[in-house]
């Protein structure tokens, strides 16, 4: 029998992965396509495509910088420079914060911390039990496995869903709101445009990557990521699968009046709805650990609305475990 069954690839439960492999027999589950959870790499072709979700890092502990340095010298992470730009904002450049990103695609950290693990994506985890001295799990596609201990990796709303009458502590009465947003791939002509990044203070949309600036990649067309606000996220991201084609352009309108950039022509759209983007209010703890039933919870959501935060909270997990 398995000694762990890990729910989620995004950064928690790749890190939580990647330590209890040196000493466990674990798998790997996961109900997207891919690695990554929200900092996934969407592929449009070979190199080319966007950053799904996740946009930059800017570790701030001792901790992560040591990891993140790691990460560049293997050549996993690099610096994304150039102009990070403010839109109707007093400050015209953001030059203050450090900004990271995977060399090939911001899953890169996901994809390095779980390189030889077992992974099985689409695969839903939709129902837990305990049964004498284990846990028995079964997907969404009703097969299930047995495993001695359970680590859910997973949004606050999700994990409560499938494990609140087994958590003995006040974990799920803590009120995690997480925010919602819509996330609009586009490509378009060249269109000549040098910054990185604009960051507005629009109500609809809050930041634009110019993933060309990225340097990932060469390519005669360009490529950019828009994010809504928080604020237009909540009202819209429950319905808009709807009326795609209507919040898509509503974005790329936006983008337009607020840049000035001069798009001809446009290639390609996609446009995806983050329910639990992010939360706001760090809990006081990091992450959960219940050795008597072997049940482990971690996820950005104990920290705030950082990756940094998903990693230190599967090292606390870990550092429970060993
Ligand atoms: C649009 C957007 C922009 C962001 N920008 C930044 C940024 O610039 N900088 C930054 O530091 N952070 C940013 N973040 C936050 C960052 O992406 C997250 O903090 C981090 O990715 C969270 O990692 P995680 O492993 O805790 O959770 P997730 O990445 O959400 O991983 C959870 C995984 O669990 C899977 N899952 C859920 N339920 C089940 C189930 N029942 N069965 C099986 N699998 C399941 C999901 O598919 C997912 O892959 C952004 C997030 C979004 C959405």
């Amino acid at each position: 029998m398995l000694d762990f069954c890990i729910i989620g690839s995004g950064i928690s439960g790749s890190t939580i992965a990647h330590y209890l492999k040196k000493k466990y027999s674990i798998n790997v589950h996961d109900k997207a396509r891919g690695v990554g959870g929200r900092s996934s790499f969407k592929r449009y072709k070979g190199k080319i495509g966007f950053d799904h979700g996740l946009q930059y890092l800017s570790p701030r502990s001792k901790e992560f910088k040591s990891f993140t340095n790691k990460l560049i010298k293997k050549k996993v992470l690099k610096h994304w420079r150039g102009n990070h730009e403010f839109l109707n904002r007093k400050v015209k450049r953001d030059k203050k914060h450090i900004k990271l990103i995977g060399v090939k695609g911001n899953n890169d950290i996901s994809k390095f911390l779980l390189k030889n693990i077992n992974c099985n994506f689409q695969s839903e985890l939709s129902e837990i039990k305990r049964q004498k001295d284990c846990w028995y799990l079964r997907f969404k596609d009703n097969k299930h496995i047995y495993s001695k201990n359970l680590i859910l990796s997973i949004p606050f709303p999700q994990a409560k869903k499938l494990s609140s009458k087994f958590v003995k502590t006040k974990l799920f009465k803590n009120k995690v709101i997480m925010n919602s947003s819509l996330t609009v791939l586009l490509m378009t002509n060249k269109t000549g445009n040098k910054s990185s990044s604009f960051f507005t203070n629009d109500k609809v949309l809050g930041w634009v990557s110019n993933e060309n600036s990225k340097k990932r990649f060469n390519y005669n067309k360009d490529l950019w990521v828009l994010q809504s606000t928080f604020e237009y996220g909540k009202k819209h991201t429950d319905s808009y699968r709807d009326k795609k084609k209507f919040y898509t352009n509503v974005l790329i309108n936006k983008f337009k009046k607020l840049t000035k950039i001069k798009i001809r022509k446009t290639y390609f759209t996609h446009i995806h709805g983050w329910k639990y983007s992010s939360n706001s209010t760090p809990l006081k703890t990091q992450s959960y650990w219940d050795k008597t039933i072997g049940l482990g919870i971690c996820g950005d959501w104990f920290g705030g609305p950082r990756l940094e935060n998903g990693w230190l909270s599967a090292k606390d997990l870990y550092n429970k475990i060993k």
